[in-house]
C-alpha cells in the first residue's frame, strides 16, 4: 500500500495543474481499492457547497455541475463531521440524497473521508461500490492518506488560483492565502522570490531576459558539476570500492546524457530562465526515474536531484540572476531570513510573505524594526509561481491578495491612505511624556538591531534603547566581526542616544539564528546551544564582544550590557567575571572605562523562578517575552503549525510577567519588556499597570503605545490588568482589551484604516 501511496504522490506532485492531479487521483484511487466509483468533492470558499470536481465510475457529465449544499447528502454528512464514513448500505441512508445527474442510483457502498488542511475543510474523497460491501480497514486508512495527502496539493492550487478558476470564477474577489501577522501595515507591491540554493523546487518561475546569456549559465554550470565530481571520484579512488566508485560514473552519464541537456537548452529557448528550466528537466527526469518498479532504477532519482541541486549552485555562484529588485519588492519565500532581508536594498523592499515562520521569527522581528508588513506562516503558499505577480500584503491580519481584484486593490490603497495619515497624525506625540493622564510616567525605548533602526528610533522621540540585538551584523558577514569593527558599530548607537541609555545584548546566535560560517546542527535548537551557553563556551568571542562594548562606551558612559537566555546563576557569575576581565584588560592598555549597568533576559521559564537571586545581582531585569511565551506555552515560535497556541495573552505568560514585575519592585530594580508585548498597544498598558518601568519596542510602534498610554488613566488601567489577571482564556482578555481601545476611541490601533 505505501508503495502505492508514494507512486500515487509522486505523480500528483508532478502533474501540470490541478485537474490532471485530481483526475490522476480519482483513478489511481480506483485501482487501489478496486471501487467501481472514486470522485473528489470541492468545498467552494464562497459558500461552502461541495462541488463535484473529479470522478470515475459517476457520469462525466456531472463534474462541476453537481453541487451539495455543507448540510447536503452523505458527502455533506462527512464534511459535518470531519471523519470518514464507511456505509454498506449507503442509499437507505436517511442523509442519502440521489442526483440524477450521475447515475448513482447503482452505487449502494459508500466511503468518504473529509480532507483537511489545517484544520481547514477543503472537499470529501468518496469511493462506492455497485455491490453491498463493507470497505475494509486498509481501504480506510488508505484513503485517509490520501485525503491528507491531496490537502496539500489543492492548498497550493488554491493559492496560485487553480481553484477559483476551477469553481468557474463564480466570485470575482480574489480569496487571500492565509498565514499570520508578523508586522503591522499593508503593502502592494511585486513578488520578488528568494530560495536557499539547494531548494530545487523552490527556485521560480521566470522567463529569460536573455535567452542566450542563460544558455551559457547553464552550459557552464555543467561543465563546473562534470569537473566537481571528476574530483571527487579522483580523491576517492583507491579509497572506495569499485562498485561505490561506480556512483561517480553514473553521475558523468546523467550529466552528458543529451536529454539533461538538451531538454534544458529547449526549455531555455522556450523562454525560461535557466534555473527554471533546470527545475523543470530534472523534475520530469525524477519522475520517470520514480515511477519506476526496480527499486534500483527508482534510487537513481535521488542522484539526478542531487545533480539537479548542484548545478543550481554552480548557476547561484555564477549569478543567473541578474535582474533588478523591483521598486516595491515583497520578498516571498518558503523561509525568508534574515540575510536574504538583508539583500534587498531597503529603500525598494515593501513587505515579506514567508510560507514558514511567525510573529516572533527574526525576520518578522526584522520587518516590524524596518517598519514593512509582514505575513508569516503562509503554509499554501507556493513562491515558485509568485515571482513577479502582484502581491498585496496585509500584516494586521495575516492576508496576501494575489493578482488582487481592482476592488480590493483599491480597497487596500485607502487604508494605506489611512495608515499614513494616522502615522502622520501621530508625530504630534513625539515631544511629549508616555504619561497617563493621572501623571504615571512609563519610559519608552527602542529595539535596535541595524544601523537604519537609529534614525527612525531617534525621529519617534524614544528614551533610549532598551533592547540592540548585536547579532544581525554577525549574520551578515562571511566571518565573526573584530574588536574595533565591532565597537566602531556599538559606538555609533551609543553615541546618537548619548546620554539616553543604549542597552547592548550579548551575542544571541542558535534557535533560528545561525551564522553562516558558524553552523550549529541541533535536533532541537531552541533548547540547545544558544545566547549565553555558546558564548560561556567560546569566551574568546564574548570577551571581543564585551571588550568592543566597553570601548564603544568610552566618553559616553550610556551603556548597559544585557546577556540573553539566562537559565542558571552560574552563568550570570560567570559573565559578570569575563566583563570585568574586559574591562581589566582594556584598562591595561590604559583606556579610561566606564562600569556598565549590567541585566539579564528573564525569557527561560527557569529564570523567572529564580528572579529574586538575579534582581539581587544585576542593575536591572529585562523580559524577552518573545521566548518566555515558546518556552512557558512549549510552542516552537517559527512553527505555523502551533502559530495559533503561542499566544501573548495565556494567562500563563501574563501570570509570568506580572510576577516579575512584582519581584522588580520588590527589590527596587528596574524591569523592562522587550518582546514583541511591549509593542502591542493594548497590551502595553497592562504591562505598564503591572509595574514595568519601561516598554521596548520597535520604533514603528512607540507612537502608537504612547498615544494609548496618554488616552488612559493608572487607574483604568490598574483596573482592567485586576480584570485580565482574573480571565481564563487568552480571547476574553483580547476582548476586553479591544473594548476598552475602542471605547477610549483608540480602535485604529488594532486594526487597518480609521
Ligand atoms: C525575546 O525573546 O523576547 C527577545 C526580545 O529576544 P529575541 O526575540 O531576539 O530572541
Ligand atoms: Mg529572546
Amino acid at each position: 500500500m505505501l508503495e502505492t501511496l508514494h507512486r500515487i504522490v509522486q505523480e500528483v506532485n508532478a502533474a501540470a495543474d490541478l485537474p490532471h492531479a485530481l483526475n490522476i487521483i480519482v483513478n489511481r484511487v480506483a485501482e487501489a481499492t478496486g471501487a467501481d466509483v472514486a470522485s473528489v468533492y470541492l468545498r467552494t470558499p464562497e459558500d461552502g457547497t461541495l462541488a463535484l470536481m473529479a470522478t470515475v465510475g459517476l457520469k462525466e457529465s456531472a463534474v462541476g455541475r453537481v453541487r451539495l449544499k455543507p448540510d447536503e447528502g452523505l458527502v455533506g454528512l462527512v464534511a459535518e463531521r470531519a471523519e470518514p464514513m464507511n456505509l454498506e448500505n449507503a442509499d437507505r441512508h436517511p442523509r442519502f440524497r440521489y442526483f440524477p445527474e450521475t447515475g448513482e442510483e447503482r452505487f449502494h457502498s459508500f466511503l468518504g473521508v473529509p480532507i483537511i488542511h489545517y484544520r481547514n475543510l477543503l472537499g470529501v474523497l468518496v469511493v462506492q461500490q455497485q455491490t453491498h460491501r463493507r470497505f475494509e480497514e486498509d481501504d480506510v486508512a488508505f484513503l485517509v492518506t490520501m485525503g491528507a495527502q491531496l490537502a496539500g496539493v489543492i492548498a497550493h492550487a488554491q493559492a496560485s488560483g487553480d481553484i477559483e478558476r476551477l469553481h468557474r470564477r463564480a466570485s470575482r474577489a480574489s480569496r487571500p492565502l492565509r498565514g499570520v501577522p508578523g508586522a503591522r501595515g499593508v503593502a502592494i507591491g511585486t513578488a520578488r522570490v528568494v530560495y536557499a540554493p539547494t531548494e530545487l523546487n523552490a527556485v521560480p518561475d521566470r522567463k529569460a531576459e536573455n535567452p542566450h546569456f542563460e544558455e551559457e549559465v547553464f552550459l557552464a554550470a555543467v561543465q563546473a558539476v562534470r569537473e566537481e565530481i571528476k574530483e571527487l571520484a579522483d580523491r576517492l579512488d583507491g579509497a572506495l570500492p569499485a562498485a561505490e566508485q561506480a556512483v561517480f560514473e553514473a553521475y558523468q552519464r546523467i550529466l552528458d546524457s543529451n536529454s539533461l541537456i538538451q531538454d534544458t537548452l529547449e526549455r531555455i529557448r522556450a523562454g525560461s530562465w535557466a534555473a527554471g528550466a533546470v527545475r523543470e528537466t530534472i523534475n520530469a527526469h525524477v519522475r520517470t526515474f520514480d515511477e519506476m518498479e526496480d527499486a534500483y532504477l527508482r534510487e537513481r532519482a535521488a542522484d539526478i536531484r542531487d545533480i539537479g541541486r548542484r548545478i543550481l549552485m554552480r548557476m547561484q555562484l555564477v549569478g543567473s540572476d541578474t535582474r533588478e529588485v523591483p521598486e516595491h519588492a515583497i520578498l516571498v519565500g518558503q523561509e525568508v531570513n534574515a540575510s536574504q532581508l538583508a539583500e534587498i536594498p531597503q529603500e525598494r523592499l515593501a513587505g515579506v510573505v514567508s510560507a514558514r515562520g511567525s510573529r516572533n521569527s527574526h525576520v518578522a522581528i526584522l520587518a516590524r524594526a524596518l517598519g514593512i508588513p509582514a505575513v508569516m506562516g503562509v503554509t499554501e503558499l507556493d513562491p515558485a509561481r509568485l515571482d513577479g505577480r502582484e502581491l498585496i500584503t496585509d500584516g494586521y491580519i495575516g492576508r496576501v491578495y494575489v493578482e488582487p481584484a481592482r476592488t480590493v486593490r483599491r480597497e487596500y490603497k485607502r487604508l494605506m491612505r489611512e495608515e499614513a495619515e494616522l502615522s502622520e497624525g501621530l508625530k504630534q506625540l513625539q515631544p511629549l511624556p508616555a504619561e497617563t493622564t493621572d501623571g504615571y510616567r512609563v519610559g519608552l525605548y527602542a529595539n535596535t538591531g541595524l544601523i537604519s533602526d537609529v534614525g527612525s528610533s531617534i525621529e519617534s522621540g524614544c528614551d533610549g534603547v532598551g533592547l540592540h540585538r548585536t547579532e544581525f551584523p554577525f549574520m551578515i558577514r562571511e566571518h565573526f566581526p573584530g574588536e574595533l569593527e565591532q565597537a566602531r558599530l556599538y559606538r555609533e548607537v551609543i553615541a546618537a542616544f548619548a546620554p539616553r541609555p543604549v542597552t547592548l545584548r550579548t551575542l544571541d546566535i542558535g534557535g533560528d539564528k545561525a551564522l553562516p560560517y558558524f553552523p550549529i546542527k541541533e535536533d532541537n535548537p531552541f533548547l540547545g546551544w544558544r545566547g549565553i551557553r555558546m558564548t560561556l563556551d567560546h569566551p574568546e568571542i564574548f570577551l571581543t564582544q564585551l571588550r568592543a562594548m566597553l570601548r564603544a562606551d568610552i566618553g559616553f558612559g550610556n551603556l548597559r550590557v544585557m546577556f540573553p537566555m539566562v537559565s542558571r546563576l552560574e552563568e550570570v557569575d560567570e559573565a559578570l567575571k569575563l566583563l570585568k576581565r574586559a574591562q581589566q584588560e582594556l584598562e591595561e592598555d590604559g583606556l579610561e572605562i566606564n562600569a556598565p549597568k549590567v541585566g539579564v533576559m528573564i525569557e527561560v521559564p527557569a529564570a523567572v523562578y529564580q528572579v529574586d537571586s538575579l534582581a539581587k545581582r544585576l542593575d536591572f531585569l529585562s523580559i524577552g517575552s518573545n521566548d518566555l511565551a515558546q518556552y512557558l506555552l512549549a510552542v516552537d515560535r517559527n512553527n505555523p503549525r502551533v502559530a495559533s497556541l503561542y499566544d501573548e495573552l495565556h494567562p500563563a505568560v501574563l501570570r509570568a510577567v506580572n510576577a516579575i514585575a512584582k519581584a522588580g519592585l520588590r527589590h527596587r530594580k528596574p524591569v523592562s519588556v522587550c518582546g514583541s508585548m511591549a509593542g502591542d498597544p493594548g497590551t502595553a498598558l497592562l504591562l505598564m499597570a503591572m509595574g514595568i518601568h519601561g516598554l521596548s519596542m520597535s520604533s514603528a510602534n512607540l507612537l502608537r503605545v504612547k498615544w494609548v498610554i496618554r488616552s488612559f488613566s493608572s487607574t483604568e488601567a490598574q483596573s482592567l490588568l485586576q480584570q485580565a489577571l482574573a480571565m481564563e482564556y487568552p480571547d476574553d482578555v483580547r476582548e476586553l482589551i479591544a473594548h476598552a481601545l475602542e471605547q477610549a476611541g483608540l480602535g485604529s490601533l488594532i486594526r487597518a484604516g480609521k
